[in-house]
């Protein structure tokens, strides 16, 4: 028998309960997949979900290629129906500083209708949102799935692509969906159809072979920490523009992105300016943007009366749709070794990259899902956006699987704090997250079963 939209409408409604509960269980797990935390808990992550997945009736494996476990659930397609992989990721971002948050990052509260918690939007939100939908089909469901929950996406997903080498042909899929974006606002769903790119790298200077006295020394030497700066000062241009030759970067995002809402949501000082040129969308999704993560110099507590000989500063680059980690790279990194002052030097270091994407959102996978949020949202229609931040792999599944529709969807809303204090999801909109990607299937097995 086939569940029409009022039977999955009702059977969200009549699963949300269990899936909050088992949210919540998910939450009060700290698997953190940096170096340094407990892994146990990871461990006990993967466990959680494989039973999850278990639960809706699916063949679960936990499966592992030097770094973190991921779990892949499966269940065969009915004949002639497509098959549909679901992404999302167990394992969360470290908490910072405790005292920022309002409650314990791993006990769910919640207040004023979101559910407050580490993992609680990002993403285990989307690990429940592909369970909720899998409950509200129970036997009937109308497509092969995939469930592909990675375990490490926050520490970079480092073992990914061998994981998705390894196991080529049980994630093998027509569509992919991978939950772990956010809408474009409370009430107004969203597909990501780009985003960027990622390059990290360290530039160490170096003036002297140790630190010398600035009384005695003071006045004819560049010490490091000067001319660090007046190197980090030429990565842009006055108005705050790019300044790196060789970087791609186009003008022409289509939302309207106001710089109000831009700076509330941003928390930006009243009196700041912003920089670059173009839209908000423009200079946050299409556009390349370089920042200063951190500097390795003396705190100015401990500062002794001395010139530094060396200083260290870790840059973010993030790259535009369209352009390529390695050649950035090399662009950034022929920048700084030309623009180093006073003839000090400067070695540059990668840390690590990671690729923009595009994605062509058009065709029967993307109608499908259209309609689908559009239903789920009382008819407000998805819109089709950018994200500034990056998730490599989504590159790894484009050249893998290049027949597959991939959608970008996702539990979060403007409000949901990933990676920051007091994360936290809309309960509401989460509900209608899962209504969602029920439609989805149902929507997706009427469009290309053969
Ligand atoms: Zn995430």
């Amino acid at each position: 028998m086939s569940l029409n939209e009022t039977d999955l409408r009702a059977a969200i409604a009549r699963e949300m309960p269990g899936v909050r509960a088992d949210l919540e269980r998910l939450v009060r797990i700290p698997g953190i997949a940096f170096e340094g935390f407990d892994h146990t808990q990871v461990e006990r992550s993967a466990e959680a979900v494989a039973e999850l997945l278990r639960g809706c009736g699916l063949e679960v494996e936990i499966v592992r290629h030097g770094g973190q476990p991921a779990v892949i659930g499966r269940k065969a397609a009915p004949p002639g129906a497509p098959t549909v992989l679901l992404y999302a990721h167990h394992d969360v971002q470290p908490v910072g500083d405790p005292a920022l948050w309002t409650s314990d990052p791993f006990e769910p509260v919640e207040r004023d209708g979101r559910l407050y918690g580490r993992g609680a939007a990002d993403d285990k939100a989307g690990v429940m949102a592909h369970v909720a939908a899998l409950r509200a089909f129970g036997d009937a469901l109308p497509v092969g799935v995939v469930v592909f929950v990675e375990g490490e996406e926050e520490y970079g997903s480092d073992s990914l692509n061998e994981i998705i080498a390894a196991h080529t042909d049980e994630l093998r899929s027509d569509v992919i969906v991978i939950a772990d974006s956010g809408n474009w606002d409370i009430g107004r769903p969203a597909l990501t159809t780009s985003l960027r790119g990622l390059v990290n790298l360290f530039a160490e200077v170096k003036v002297l072979k140790n630190a010398v006295h600035s009384g005695m020394f003071g006045g004819p030497i560049p010490d490091a920490l000067m001319v660090l700066a007046r190197l980090l000062t030429t990565l842009h241009d006055d108005d705050g523009e790019v300044a790196v030759d060789g970087l791609v970067g186009r003008e022409g995002a289509s939302v309207d992105y106001p710089e109000d809402r831009y700076r509330h949501e941003g928390g930006i000082l009243d009196g700041v300016k912003l920089i670059g040129h173009g839209t908000i969308t423009d200079r946050i999704w299409t556009k390349p943007a370089i920042s200063v993560l951190g500097i390795d110099a003396p705190r100015t507590l401990e500062a002794a009366n001395a010139l530094q000989p060396t200083a260290k500063a870790k840059i973010s680059v993030r790259l535009a749709p369209g352009d390529d980690p390695k050649s950035a790279y090399a662009a950034v990194r022929a920048h700084l070794e030309k623009y180093v002052p006073w003839g000090a030097s400067v070695e540059v270091t990668l840390e690590s990259d990671g690729s923009p994407c595009v994605i062509d959102a058009t065709g029967p996978a993307y109608d499908a899902a259209r309609a689908a949020f559009t239903a789920a949202w009382d008819g407000a229609t998805p819109v089709d956006m950018g994200v500034g931040g990056s998730i490599p792999f989504i590159a790894t599944f484009q050249e893998l699987f290049p027949r597959a529709s991939i959608l970008v969807t996702g539990v979060e809303d403007p409000y949901s704090g990933a990676h920051g204090p007091d994360e936290s999801l809309h309960l509401g909109e989460f509900e209608r997250a899962c209504l969602a990607e029920a439609l989805l299937l149902k929507n997706v097995a009427e469009a290309l079963t053969t």
